[in-house]
Formats: C-alpha cells, structure tokens, sequence
C-alpha cells in the first residue's frame, strides 16, 4: 500500500493504475478506521470478480470546514499508524492522507459547493454549514480521485442523499455505492465517536438502533403514521436511557421530504446526544 500526503504524487499514481487498465474506487473517510469503514474496503475488493482490476483509494481527511465552532475537530480521533495497518491488512492500495495545507493552502476555501433543502434538514438543520463543509470537500476529493465508484456508508445516509444530488446535479462521473451500516453486536452503529461514550452511556445507547428496529417492525405490521413511530421511538429512548433527543424524523428516502403518510420508501432517522457525544443512526424501510 502506498501512503501518499500530496495531491500531485497522488495523481501521479492513480494515472499509473488508470493506464495498466484499472478501475479507481474510492472510500473518503476521517479515520479512526473501524469495521464500518473496512465492511466498504472489502465490498470494493470483492467488485467484478476476477475480470476488473482494481485501485482501491481510501482517504483519511479530518475535514476542518465540516465541523462547527463548538464541534469535536480539535479532539476528532487521528491516529495514522494504527489505520495505515488497518488500511493495508484490509487490501487498500493507496492511502491518501492530505495535511489541511494540502487541501487548504489559504486555511480556507472561497469557493464551496451546497446543496440547497437536502443539506438543510435532520442534522443540517442542526450543524449549520456541515453539509456545506462536507460536499465542499467531496467534490475536492472527487476533482483529485477522479474515481470510477465510490462507496458512501449508510450509517450517514443523509449526507449519502445530499452526495447522491450533488453528483446527479454537477454531473461527476461516478457511481455511487451505498453500503450497509456495520454496527457492534448490541446494534449500536460503529462510529469513530463511540470512544467518546462513557461505560454507562454505552450501556444505554443500544436502545436507538432497537427503537428503529421497532418502529420498522410497525411498518410491516401497517402503520402507516409517521407520528406514531416518532412517538414510539422517542419513548422508547427516553424511558429506557439518558440520551436527549435531537430529532427523530421518518422522511422520503429518495429527497428526504416530509411524509404524510408511509406510502413509499422511508428513511427514520434520529440524532440523540448523551452527554456531549451525538450519535446519529437510521433504518431504510421499503413499502
Ligand atoms: P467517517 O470517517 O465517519 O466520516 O465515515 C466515512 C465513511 O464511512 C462514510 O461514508 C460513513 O457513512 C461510513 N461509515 C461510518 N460508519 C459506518 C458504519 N458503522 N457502517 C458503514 N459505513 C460507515
């Protein structure tokens, strides 16, 4: 595997592959490289059996412009040694790991790219200018990789959606792969914050993915009422743990609009702070 910090070599390498016929397949992430991260290596590894021939490009970016002033990115988890093995042992052929520098050599960026109502809404709503931060940084990503495919976990599925327009709406040429949240035995949702949870808020937050996990269940019995499975949800967490909830909200899984009722694809996702940790987590139910 190759550790690269520069966006030129990088290039440089990824035109080598491109010539000996390669596909470029890509995984952003922050870091802090968990099974959740390594679950998109291994689907990107497993690709086109034998006949394609891969690059496989993950790249570890704590992205200053995606954070809120009063956000974690100073305490973000970094540790590049232990995720480079990480990174390798999953079968990762390049490792792009830029400074801030690299990536903002003026300590900002002038030109941003939003996504407008998408990036408004759930957690948009609540972290002003996250979303922003966020496609800002694809689209850079996606201008240095230029990849064939790249995979974007559902665990985060809004910003999966807002990714999914903005490259639908500026016409990058990729295809987008959503893969399935990989989450600790208990049903928590793997996440680089969960290290932030003390032993009593990991005990309890179990209850989110087991309240979506209800509320699911309701839908295939026949509820058909978005309040009622707020309500459930909330009650659920509320009763059973210390975690104050942030939104709870059943939205249209193909634009994230409000839904009246539950007669097409849906999205339920919630954000519940325990102490000063966010967890975010969903469930995509079919109608
Ligand atoms: P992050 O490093 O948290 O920014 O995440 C990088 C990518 O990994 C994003 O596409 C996330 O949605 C994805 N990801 C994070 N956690 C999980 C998980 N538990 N299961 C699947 N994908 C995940």
């Amino acid at each position: 595997m190759n550790v690269i910090h520069n966006i030129m070599i990088l290039r440089k390498n990824i035109s080598e592959a491109r010539e000996l016929g390669k596909k470029i397949i890509f995984i952003p992430t922050m870091g802090a490289l968990h099974s959740g991260h390594l679950s998109m290596v291994e689907a990107a590894r497993k690709r086109g059996g034998d006949n394609e021939k891969n690059c496989i490009v993950l790249s570890i970016f704590v992205n200053p412009l995606q954070f809120g002033p009063n956000e974690d990115y100073q305490k973000y988890p970094r540790n590049l040694e232990q995720d480079s093995s990480l990174a390798a042992e999953a079968g990762v052929d390049i490792l792009f790991a830029p400074p801030v520098m690299e990536m903002y050599p003026d300590g900002k960026s002038l030109t941003t790219v939003n996504v407008a109502e998408l990036g408004d809404c759930l957690c948009g709503a609540k972290r002003p200018g996250h979303f922003r931060g966020v496609t800002t940084v694809v689209s850079k990503l996606f201008n240095i990789v230029q990849p064939d495919i790249a995979y974007f976990g559902q665990k985060d599925y809004q910003q999966y959606a807002i990714i999914r327009k903005m490259v639908e709406d500026l016409n990058f040429p990729v295809q987008l792969i959503l893969a399935p949240t990989v989450r600790e035995n208990d049903g928590l949702a793997k996440s680089s914050r969960n290290v932030y949870l003390d032993p009593q808020q990991r005990r309890q937050v179990a209850v989110i993915s087991s309240s979506l996990r209800e509320a699911a269940a309701l839908i295939a019995k026949g509820e058909k009422n978005p309040a009622v499975l707020r309500d459930k949800v909330s009650r659920r967490i509320t009763s059973e743990s210390d975690g104050k909830i942030d939104y709870i909200e059943v939205r249209r899984a193909d634009d994230l609009s409000s839904v009246e009722t539950i007669d097409c694809g849906i999205v339920i996702a919630v954000a519940v702070n325990f102490g000063s940790t966010r967890l975010i987590d969903n469930v995509l139910v079919e109608v």
